[in-house]
């Protein structure tokens, strides 16, 4: 059993506890640019909806519009009309723009039907444009307390990252050279796991039966071994 090992595997598993929360945090740190993209697309969805309904109820006012003009338009003809019946000589012509004016009396009958149904719509429309507008001003309210949660969230990881990162580093300060690069060159191929028990022969990192003799050597503690499989350093756990 070599001390200097022993001191060694020691410290390792201190750094190897800090490196596993720290890589988890990492990965959650990751993950804070997609939770935003996420929240600023739901809300552009909301504010999507809301236009939406806006433009449906602007074509229905246009369409309001233009039935009047086409119903006013109707009615100056009627009228002009009406008042050239007195001027008519025939009783032919007499009759033709009476027929003339039940036509279009018929058509503005239809058409302020259009109208009154335009208006029912419009009024439906109104109330959806402001249910939507009271529910997007709640929404807005709540993706910012969202935004303030995952703020909070990210700092508190990035605190956690810069305290972790400096106990870490204090605590490899003290391994010889060789020791502190091939841990941490195995931790940032290893997804953050560079140190690993053995049991029941077999190897925590990557679940493969380990040789007799592996066993052997890792429980002599007279140099660090690696895991033949995945390149993990091996421990047996006390
Ligand atoms: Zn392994």
């Amino acid at each position: 059993m070599n001390k200097q090992v022993q001191s060694d595997l020691h410290i390792l598993k201190q750094a190897q506890t800090l490196d596993a929360e720290l890589y988890r945090i990492l990965q959650e740190l990751q993950q804070i640019a997609p939770e935003r993209e996420q929240l600023k697309q739901e809300l552009e969805a909301e504010k999507a909806r809301l236009k939406d309904l806006d433009g449906a109820l602007k074509k229905r006012q246009l369409a309001q519009k233009e039935k009047e003009g086409e119903l006013a338009q109707k009615e100056t003809h009627i009228k002009k009309l009406e008042g050239q019946l007195a001027l008519v000589k025939t009783n032919k012509e007499y009759s033709a723009m009476q027929q003339e004016i039940a036509s279009l009396k018929a058509d503005n009958s239809l058409l302020e039907e259009d109208v009154i149904r335009i208006m029912d719509e419009i009024e439906a429309c109104r109330d959806e444009v402001t249910k939507e507008q009271v529910r997007l001003k709640e929404r807005e309210k709540d993706f910012s307390a969202r935004e303030l949660e995952v703020q909070k969230r990210e700092k508190e990881w990035l605190d956690r990252k810069q305290q972790l990162l400096q106990q870490k580093e204090q605590s490899i300060s003290t391994l010889a050279p060789d020791v502190k690069d091939l841990y941490l060159r195995i931790v940032e191929k290893k997804n953050g796991i560079a140190l690993t028990p053995v049991k029941n022969n077999i190897c925590s990192g990557c679940q493969i039966q380990l040789r007799a003799q592996v066993i052997n050597e890792v429980m002599m503690q007279d140099i660090i071994v690696l895991c033949d499989n995945c390149g993990r350093m091996l421990y047996i756990e006390d």
